[in-house]
C-alpha cells in the first residue's frame, strides 16, 4: 500500500495546485483486485512463446487466453470459463502488448516541431529553448498524460520515458501521469554528478518507483566528451550499477557525433556493460558493434525517428549477429505519433529499402518479436512480459481486423505489420485490467487531457519556433 500513500500525497499536491485535466479518478486503480477474464475463441493468438504454439511466434488458432490475478493463467482451446468475465474475441487477433523501449512522452507538447531539421537542428529549435520554461508538476503531467493515453490507445503496454533534465517537479508530474495511465513503464531519470540530483534519484526510486509494481527506474545519460556531461556520465554509470538499474543513452544517432568519440566516452565512464541501453546506435563501426555484443549491451531501434531526422539506418542484422539485444522505440517528438504499427512497418521497410533485399532482417515475424519479447529482453523484463506465457503479467492486446484497412484475414501475421492501425486495437490489458475496452479508453476524460496539453503547449510555443 505504500505506493498508494505516495501517489495520494502527489494527487493532493496536484489538486491543490489546480492541475488542469489531471484525470485523477484513475489513481484509485491499484487497490482493486485484477479481474479474472477469459478471452474466448480468437481467430489467432500470437503467444510469442514457441513452446506454446506453432513457429517462432507460438501461433494458436481458435484459442482462448485466461487472465487471472493480473497474470496470464492459461492459453489454449476450450478453457474453463468458471468465475471469469468472458469476452468473445471470435475473428480477432490476441497478442502480447507492444513494448516501446525508448520514448520521450513530454514531447507531445512539441509535435510537428522542426520538421526540416536533423537531430541537432531539432534539439536546438525545439528542445533547448525549453530549459528556460520551468515546468510545473501540472505542466509535465499534462504532457505525459496525453502521450500515455495515445500509447494505450495504440496497443502499447510498456513504455520507457527517457526524461529530460527539467527538474524534480517535472519528474514528479511525469511519474504521476505514467502511474495514472495504467501503463507499465520504466522512468529514465537524467543523471548528474550533482549530489542533489543523485539524492533525488535515490529518493524517487525508493518512494515513487520501487513501491509501484508497474514501474522501474533507469538512469539517463549522454555520452559526450564535453564538460559537464563526462563527469555526469561517470557518476550516472556508477549510480546505475549501484542501484542495479539500466543506464540509458542516445548513441551515435547522427553521423556528426562520431567526432565526439561517443563509444570511447562510454568506455572511459566504465559504462559499456550489460546494464547499458543505447538508443539509435546507428553510426557504429564493426569493432564497436562487436564490443557492444560482447558486453551484453541492448540497442533500441527508432526507425520513424531515424527517418524524420535523416539520421541514417541502424545495422540491425549486424547488431543481431554480434549478439546485441534489440528492441523498438517510438522516440517522442521526433516521431510525432505513438503508433507502434507504423514503427513496425518502418523497421521492416528501412532495411529492405537500403539493402535491396526483401529477406533482410527483420522480416515481419522478427519485427513482431522485436516489438514484444525483444524489447522485454532488452529492458530486462522478459521474465514478466513480452509473451503470453502462463505466469507472466497479463499485458495483452486484442486487434479487431474486421475493418476496411485490415480485412479480410489472409496472411494475419504480415497484416499486423503492414495493415494494422491503432484504430484496430479493440482491447488493451495491463496486469489483466482493461485500459481500452471495445475500442474505447476506460475511465478517462479524453477531452480534458487534450485540452490540458494544448494549454501547456500554447505556453511552450512562445519559446519555440515550430
Ligand atoms: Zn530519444
Amino acid at each position: 500500500m505504500r505506493v498508494r500513500l505516495g501517489a495520494a500525497a502527489l494527487v493532493f499536491t496536484l489538486v491543490a495546485a489546480g492541475a488542469p485535466g489531471t484525470g485523477l479518478a484513475q489513481a484509485g486503480r491499484a487497490p482493486v483486485a485484477p479481474p479474472r477474464t477469459l478471452l474466448r475463441g480468437a481467430a489467432l493468438v500470437l503467444t510469442m512463446d514457441p513452446a506454446l504454439g506453432e513457429g517462432e511466434l507460438g501461433l494458436l488458432r481458435g484459442a482462448d487466453v485466461l487472465l487471472d490475478g493480473g497474470r496470464i493463467a492459461r492459453v489454449g482451446r476450450g478453457l474453463d470459463p468458471a468465475g471469469a468475465r468472458v469476452i468473445d474475441v471470435a475473428g480477432r487477433i490476441v497478442m502480447p502488448g507492444l513494448v516501446d523501449a525508448h520514448n520521450h512522452l513530454w514531447q507531445s507538447l512539441i509535435r510537428g516541431c522542426g520538421a526540416g531539421q536533423d537531430v541537432n537542428g531539432w534539439l536546438g529549435q525545439c528542445v533547448f529553448p525549453l530549459f528556460g520554461f520551468r515546468f510545473t508538476r501540472a505542466d509535465a503531467y499534462a504532457a505525459v498524460r496525453l502521450a500515455a493515453l495515445d500509447l494505450v490507445s495504440s496497443g502499447v503496454t510498456t513504455t520507457v520515458e527517457w526524461a529530460a533534465g527539467f527538474g524534480p517537479e517535472y519528474v514528479r508530474g511525469s511519474l504521476q501521469a505514467l502511474d495514472d495511465s495504467g501503463l507499465r513503464f520504466a522512468f529514465s531519470y537524467f543523471g548528474s554528478a550533482d549530489p542533489a540530483v543523485i539524492g533525488d534519484i535515490r529518493l524517487v526510486k525508493a518512494t515513487l518507483v520501487d513501491p509501484n509494481p508497474r514501474a522501474s527506474l533507469q538512469i539517463g545519460g549522454q555520452p559526450s566528451p564535453f564538460p559537464p556531461f563526462l563527469d555526469d556520465l561517470v557518476a550516472s554509470s556508477r549510480l546505475a550499477k549501484d542501484l542495479g538499474v539500466k543506464l540509458h543513452v542516445h548513441l551515435l544517432e547522427n553521423v556528426a557525433q562520431r567526432q565526439e568519440g561517443q563509444v570511447q566516452v562510454l568506455e572511459l565512464a566504465g559504462a559499456i556493460a550489460p546494464n547499458l541501453l543505447a538508443a539509435h546506435a546507428i553510426h557504429l563501426t564493426d569493432g564497436e558493434i562487436d564490443a557492444l555484443g560482447r558486453n551484453g549491451v541492448g540497442a533500441l531501434h527508432c526507425p520513424l525517428s531515424n527517418m524524420r531526422l535523416a539520421s541514417g539506418v541502424m545495422r540491425l542484422a549486424r547488431l543481431r549477429q554480434a549478439g546485441v539485444e534489440l528492441g523498438l522505440g517510438l522516440d517522442g517528438g521526433t516521431n510525432d505519433t505513438s503508433d507502434p504499427f507504423n514503427n513496425l512497418r518502418a523497421a521492416v521497410g528501412l532495411q529492405r529499402a537500403t539493402s535491396l533485399d526483401p529477406g533482410a532482417f527483420p522480416g515481419v515475424s522478427e519485427a513482431l518479436r522485436l516489438a514484444t519479447v525483444g524489447g522485454a529482453r532488452a529492458l530486462g523484463l522478459s521474465g514478466e512480459i513480452g509473451s503470453l506465457t502462463p505466469g507472466k503479467k497479463a499485458d495483452v492486446v486484442v486487434l479487431d481486423p474486421r475493418a476496411p484497412n485490415f480485412a479480410p484475414l489472409f496472411g494475419e501475421v504480415s497484416q499486423i505489420v503492414f495493415n494494422a492501425q491503432p484504430a484496430n486495437v479493440e482491447w488493451v490489458f495491463v496486469d489483466g485490467r482493461a485500459l481500452k475496452e471495445r475500442g474505447r479508453l476506460v475511465g478517462v476524460q479524453e477531452a480534458r487531457i487534450i485540452e490540458a496539453a494544448q494549454e501547456v503547449s500554447d505556453r511552450v510555443r512562445r519559446l519555440v519556433t515550430p
